[in-house]
């Protein structure tokens, strides 16, 4: 029996791995993604997932809630304060 073989939905490399009930990478329904897609791709939703926790405490002008969430996001772009 040969494995089905799985490829990234971006790069089309193959993931290496053998289906969704297999350990495949998705995020959601989007996927399959080899692992350097994955790893970029969960990179990019923290930094969007807070950007807009910063917009929302902003938002509610919750001023604790607005500088802790800006202070995770400067260090997540990696500036250095
Ligand atoms: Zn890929």
């Amino acid at each position: 029996m040969t494995k089905e073989l799985e490829y990234c939905c971006i790069c089309d490399e193959p993931t290496e791995r053998a289906g969704r009930l297999d350990d495949s990478l998705y995020i959601d329904d989007d996927g399959p993604f080899c692992e350097e897609c994955f790893v970029q791709l969960t990179e990019k939703k923290k930094q969007r997932d807070s950007f807009v926790e910063l917009k929302n405490a902003f938002a509610s002008d919750d001023a604790d809630g607005f500088m802790h969430s800006l202070n995770i996001f400067v260090e997540m772009l990696g500036f250095k304060r």
